[in-house]
């Protein structure tokens, strides 16, 4: 995710999208040909914000009568199971098999060309590349850029362009637009859980769709083998009470092996980080998840008074003050040494800097 755990509502309000660069993506999209190819593209390891916006946009163009239209994300071509059952994901296909010389290329919560990983590539080949985001650390690496930092979700600024395309809100749009917003606020519980989000949320309800079905599929529902899984891995968390600058850290990590012995697929970890960062003796959180021999996917978490992008930034990741992450190497207990000196450094939330406009990942 990448979101708005975690935005920081003490900032100054950022620049949105100009007038200029919304006419000019509704023309880029409108001014296709009946043959036009679109290619859509969210980040790897696509979370409810990367698909839900991403699909939710391909179900606008289909509406618009845009007929050479795929979706899809780098890397292994896995949808995480809950999120499987959503509306448009016939329009996926696998990175190896996407248009490799579309027209139009549309990006989705990308902050940043190395998140597309083997499909950067479509940047160049294409005539136009729109990037769509909410990261304030965006890079800017498209043609037209409609990146809101004050978005609490990619899926706010996917709205407000099929608004200006003229595309009302069907059942399936819906649907994915709420799974992108309710995803990055935490189901509505983050602080950037503004009037205007719920004044979203209230105009995709209204078409129909059920919150309470859609919660239960996609944010309460984990097969026996990952309840098992978690309990394991909670298990063996460590606090550090002392850690963080007498902060406190809380961490814990899952093997391979785990997932093996449990049956479970990695996308089954990613929710884990949230069963951790409830310690309320800690204000940084960490999980880290092995991804090969000697390498894993850290995810960090900060109450507040930490900024956990520096930490990340430090080690070779990135993200926002409050949410980040990188890839660490070496055996588990390595990564975490390196974890508590980066903490041991000043990185207090107060500083000069704000973590996520350091984030060149
Ligand atoms: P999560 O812990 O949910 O995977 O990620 C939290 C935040 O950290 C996201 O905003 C994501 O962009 C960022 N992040 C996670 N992993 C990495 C990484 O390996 N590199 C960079 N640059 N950012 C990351
Ligand atoms: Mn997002």
């Amino acid at each position: 995710m990448s979101n708005a755990l975690l935005a920081d509502v003490s900032q100054p309000a950022a620049e949105q999208p100009t007038e200029a660069e919304w006419a000019a993506a509704v023309s880029a999209i409108t001014g296709l040909p009946a043959d036009g190819r679109i290619l859509l593209i969210c980040h790897v390891n696509p979370d409810g914000d990367a698909l839900g916006s991403m699909l939710g946009f391909g179900l606008g163009l289909r509406r618009l009568g845009v007929r050479q239209l795929q979706a899809t994300f780098p890397g292994r071509p896995e949808v995480p199971e809950p999120l499987q059952a959503m509306p448009g994901s016939d329009l996926l296909v696998p990175a190896t098999a996407a248009d490799p010389d579309p027209d139009l290329v549309i990006c989705f919560d990308v902050a940043a060309v190395s998140r597309l990983g083997d499909l950067a590539d479509r940047l160049d080949r294409a005539d136009t590349a729109i990037v769509l985001d909410h990261h304030a650390s965006n890079t800017r690496f498209g043609g037209i850029h409609l990146v809101d930092p004050d978005a609490a979700a990619t899926s706010v600024v996917v709205e407000k362009l099929l608004v200006r395309l003229g595309v009302p809100l069907d059942l399936g749009i819906a649907e994915c637009l709420y799974i992108a917003l309710a995803t990055d606020t935490g189901s509505f519980r983050f602080d950037m859980t503004t009037p205007a989000v719920h004044e979203m949320a209230a105009r995709l309800l209204a078409t129909g769709i059920r919150p309470g079905e859609i919660s239960r599929r996609i944010f309460d529902t984990r097969p026996f083998g990952a309840v098992r899984l978690y309990g394991d891995v909670l298990g063996r968390t460590q606090l550090e009470p002392l850690a963080a600058g007498g902060q406190g850290l809380v961490w814990t990590y899952a093997t391979l092996d785990d997932l093996a012995r449990h049956g479970q697929r990695p996308y089954t970890l990613e929710p884990l980080i949230d069963s951790v960062r409830c310690t309320a003796e800690a204000d940084v959180s960490c999980v880290l998840k092995q991804v090969a021999e000697g390498e894993w996917a850290v995810s960090m978490r900060s109450k507040g008074a930490t900024d956990v992008s520096r930490v990340a930034v430090a080690l070779g990741g990135g993200g926002h003050r409050l949410a980040a992450g990188f890839t660490g190497y070496g055996a588990a207990p390595e990564v975490v040494d390196a974890i508590r000196a980066e903490l041991a450094r000043d990185v207090t939330a107060s500083g000069p800097l704000r973590g996520d406009q350091q984030d060149q990942q």
